[in-house]
């Protein structure tokens, strides 16, 4: 349905894009995952028609973005980072006004009508978009992207800025958007696009990194995974215990005490869920567990992970 080749945008003498090409095939609801500054709202806009790129293509459905742009662009809805509200009209004055910049010829009042059920921005049409939350802004948004009935639609960044109520919700939309839409969610929060993606294409520095299911993902993710666990109990008895439980393969014991409570650093074996062994060996000894905390699950590390796996799968 997208089919993004070889991209590659270069900002002076700095590559934004490194050359980059995945598919998107209909039907899918794919993560767009990278770190600030990646290249994830310079690949939406590229693939959007907002933006030239300085070499490579980008076909949707068949139609290039450049050669046939018009017809390229009506079959994408798009939710840049910066929603382009006019923040002076209502929300309403703001739809029709949308309705007839992208030349729609379905029944005005219907669409809209539709529309502002999916989005639940009913209760709101006739209020100033600039009065209007964060939360409520970020639908109107959505709505517009909406309008046409896009076979296709891309959200860059749409959590950024929402508290957690409207996050989920706005993650709910997305999810029931997905059932009848290709969808492409540019994100730089992993857990986000963990439970809304069915695959997960990563970037990093301008390169994609990893292109994989996103259970395949996850588990690439949460292989060897290390956990802080803070228990109270002598330090070298409770080490050495913990080094006897199967499935763990290090202990680190760190100079942190909290009075009586020493701090741990606890690896498992790939693919062991060591969580449960932990609980039940401490709790045998009547050593409480006071504190158990993954570390190395940020981004950063992720990206360097999957870099470090990209690169021996090249070399093998
Ligand atoms: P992301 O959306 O993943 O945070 P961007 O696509 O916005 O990343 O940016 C990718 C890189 O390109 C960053 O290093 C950014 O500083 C740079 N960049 C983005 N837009 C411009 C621009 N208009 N001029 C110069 N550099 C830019
Ligand atoms: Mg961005």
């Amino acid at each position: 349905m997208v089919e993004i080749k070889n991209l590659v945008k270069k900002y002076g003498n700095k590559y934004a894009l490194d050359d980059i090409s995945f598919t998107i095939n209909s039907g899918e609801i794919v993560g767009f995952l990278g770190p600030n500054g990646a290249g994830k709202s310079t690949t939406m806009n590229i693939v959007t028609g907002y933006l030239a790129s300085t070499s490579g293509t980008v076909v949707v459905d068949g139609k290039d973005i450049l050669e046939n742009a018009l017809e390229a662009k009506k079959l994408i809805g798009y939710l840049p980072e910066q929603p382009p509200l006019y923040v002076d009209m209502t929300v309403q004055e703001y739809l029709d006004f949308v309705f007839e910049l992208k030349g729609c010829t379905l029944n005005k009042a219907k669409h809209i009508d539709e529309i502002c059920t999916i989005t639940k921005i009913t209760s709101v049409r006739e209020r100033l978009i600039k009065n209007l939350s964060k939360g409520y802004k970020q639908r109107v948004g959505i709505a517009q992207a909406l309008i046409g009935n896009p076979p296709i639609i891309i959200f860059d960044e749409p959590t950024v800025g929402l508290d957690p109520k409207q996050i989920i919700e706005v993650r709910n939309l997305i999810r029931n958007l997905g059932k009848t839409h290709t969808v492409i969610l540019s994100t730089h929060i992993l857990s986000e696009v963990q439970s809304v993606c069915n695959r997960i294409v990563v970037i990093n520095n301008g390169k994609i990194v990893a292109d994989e299911k996103t259970e395949n993902l996850t588990k690439t993710i949460t292989e060897n995974l290390r956990y802080r666990v803070k228990v109270s109990g002598p330090q070298r008895e409770v080490t050495q215990a913990l080094r006897t439980i199967p499935g763990i393969v290090n202990v680190e014991a760190l100079n942190e005490r909290d009075a009586d409570a020493f701090v741990y650093i606890v690896e498992g074996a790939p693919n062991v869920d060591i969580r449960k062994k932990l609980f039940r060996t401490l709790a045998a000894k009547d050593w409480p567990m006071l504190g158990l905390e993954a570390v190395g699950t940020d981004l950063e590390d992720i990206f360097i992970r999957l870099t470090d796996k990209t690169g021996k799968k090249k070399g093998e």
